[in-house]
């Protein structure tokens, strides 16, 4: 199989499989390759892509997303990069949202103390004056959080990172 880049009358690219070059002519020549675009059937090479260039090609050309899923492929002929993009979207999202919980931590914690499991002992100290304030984390129970706030402490979950909660 060989994958040619081509081109229509009115200057749409597009790409097909072909078993070989003669193959390419004469089914040009029968009408059978048209573009995908406006349905021309004068179409011609206009330059040969290695098959194994084709996908890092495809994805600098073209912006990712939907209009990559809509795609025809001409004449019957294998659409090698079909159904891989939702994969890499969820990958990305995935990654993305770690990140984003990740600066949130930072965030939250780079001015503040570890009080580990001490937290809410040490929240209380503070409310009432005991301890100087800061800003502190740690761990809770959800009990001692509950019982924080009802009394007027005022406490804030943290996000886990989704590889730590198991
Ligand atoms: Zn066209």
């Amino acid at each position: 199989m060989i994958k040619y880049a081509l081109v229509c009358d009115k200057g749409h690219d597009f790409e097909s499989w072909f078993p070989n070059s003669d193959s390419f002519d004469a089914q040009v020549r029968r009408g059978f390759v048209e573009c995908p675009s406006c349905q021309s059937k004068k179409v011609s090479k206009a330059l040969m892509a290695p098959a194994v260039s084709t996908s890092r090609r495809k994805a600098a050309m073209r912006p990712p997303g939907p209009a990559d899923a809509g795609e025809a492929a001409p004449g019957g002929a294998p659409a090698p990069a079909a159904g891989r993009q939702p994969v890499a979207l969820l990958d990305e999202r995935q990654r993305q949202a770690r990140e984003m919980i990740r600066d949130l931590h930072e965030k939250l914690t780079e001015n503040s103390t570890d009080v580990g499991d001490k937290f809410s002992d040490e929240a209380r100290r503070m409310h009432d004056g005991d301890a100087p304030k800061r800003s502190i984390h740690g761990k809770a129970t959800f009990a001692e959080a509950k019982a924080l706030v009802e009394e007027g402490i005022p406490v804030l979950p943290l996000p886990s990172l989704p590889d730590e909660q198991n």
